[in-house]
């Protein structure tokens, strides 16, 4: 496919990483590999736009796939970090910050009584699953194809995300005995969870899901899902761990446990708590935390964790994260969703906006997308077509038809005009499109 327009200093960017670092990019869906075309290198963001290299502007949906939910440089997480920054940056010992983090996180969670600081998703998914294999003395896990928890080994089979964005049905470097451990399902099958638990008794210390998964598009798990894979944990005496890495503090106050209210043994934690930094967490009932080191005898550490700027980063955006926020962030996807809705049907382009609270993404198929093999049954080429039209228009979306868009309290009236004004466009490129 060919476009018809240009990003030269972001090509000369591309060019000059690609020569340093596999595929140009550090982690690989910013790549643009499933849609084509140069990825654009961004130097700039305020509000709901970023600027890229060469000058020009996008309102940005994906919003750093996450984190930005006051959108991008909000002068009190910004001040913030000022003021962090200005002490220090890393101590390697307890700081305030890390305390008020904790208990910001704490007061928001119910059932997080106890909470560990990470530096990242997928620390914060590999920690829980250790621990829970270290209090149940049990090996396997059971994961939802589709579902994303990370890189790490154990949860990369069928994984969502990059990995369904590329296709891989695995990947190299993962050995027979770690993916030997993990069971993979389809998600919102509580039959074949039922089966799981009756072929392996006694082997399984945990199954771990996305509260509301947004890593194969957004798929909301359908009612009773969660309650149910709560209570079949809880006979078979496996821990439930509900990674709230996408959805914590973003689908509401207190994550997709406020939506909910499933009590999960464990959660994990990520990208909104983290203000833009590394930060990230897991956490969950206080005997199960008490196993971990120092206090028990399951290890885990880290050199940067709770860093004090990216706790004060962290800090400074939950605490801005009232009912007023997220009332704004719900009716910006409420507008969004209608907007490109109306657009696609005008052209008659067969498709499904799935959402979740305020996530929600385009499946390009009107048939009900309920997992992950419902989800790859959409015209993708249709997608890529829209994605480039949009681009073109100065709209930034995933560049992958298996990502959540994410919205922000700083998409005001001036961004969604121009997010409606590329709509028609966009939408009769996806019509003309040929697989
Ligand atoms: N869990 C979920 C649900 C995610 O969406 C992600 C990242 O997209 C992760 C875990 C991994 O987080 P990180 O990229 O910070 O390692």
């Amino acid at each position: 496919m060919a476009y018809s327009y240009e990003a030269p200093v972001s090509q000369s960017l591309f060019d000059r990483a690609s020569a340093v670092t596999p595929g140009g990019v550090n982690s690989p869906v910013r790549a643009f590999r499933a849609v084509g075309g140069t990825p654009r290198f961004m130097v700039s963001g305020t509000g709901p736009y970023l600027t890229d290299a060469d000058g020009r502007e996008y309102v940005d949906l994906v919003c750093s796939w996450g984190p930005m939910i006051l959108g991008h440089s909000h002068p009190e997480v910004i001040a913030a970090v000022q003021e962090a920054v200005s002490r220090g940056t890393s101590f390697g010992t307890p700081g305030e910050g890390e305390v008020a983090l904790a208990e910001e996180i704490v007061a928001r969670i119910d059932p997080v009584e106890q909470v560990r600081l990470v530096s990242s998703g997928t620390e914060a998914t590999m920690s829980a699953i250790r621990l829970a294999r270290g209090f149940t003395g049990r090996a396997k896990v059971v994961k939802f194809a589709g579902c994303y928890h990370g890189h790490v080994d154990a949860l990369l089979a069928a994984a969502g995300s990059g990995v369904a964005t590329f296709g891989l049905p695995d990947t190299p470097g993962v050995t027979g005995a770690t993916a030997g451990d993990t069971v993979v399902l389809p998600y919102n099958d509580l039959d074949a969870v039922r089966a799981a638990f009756a072929a392996h008794p006694g082997e399984i210390a945990c199954v771990i899901t996305e509260a509301s998964p947004g890593n194969m598009g957004v798929v909301p798990p359908a009612d009773g899902f969660n309650a149910g894979l709560k209570e079949l944990c809880a006979a078979n005496g496996a821990l439930y761990i509900s990674d709230e890495v996408m959805t914590g503090f973003r689908t509401s106050k207190a994550g997709w446990y406020g939506v909910d209210g499933v009590r999960p043994d464990l959660m994990t934690f990520g990208k909104v708590m983290g203000g833009g930094f590394p930060a990230a967490a897991f956490g969950g009932r206080g005997d199960v935390m008490a196993h971990l080191a120092p206090a028990g005898p399951v290890y885990q550490a880290g050199t940067l964790s709770g860093n004090p700027v990216a706790t004060a980063a962290g800090l400074a955006q939950l605490r801005l994260l009232d009912d007023a926020a997220y009332a704004k962030i719900d009716a910006v996807s409420a507008e969004l969703r209608s907007l490109v809705g109306d657009a696609l049907t005008k052209e008659g382009v067969a498709h499904t906006v799935s959402a979740a609270s305020n996530m929600f993404s385009v499946f390009f198929t009107d048939r009900p997308v309920r997992n992950y093999d419902d989800a790859k049954q959409q015209d993708v080429f249709r997608f890529t077509a829209f994605f480039h039209s949009m681009l073109e228009q100065g709209v930034y979306l995933p560049p992958s038809a298996f990502e959540s868009w994410f919205v922000s309290t700083a998409h005001d009236e001036r961004a969604i005009e121009r997010i409606a004004a590329a709509l028609p466009a966009a939408a009769r490129a996806a019509s003309e499109a040929t697989a």
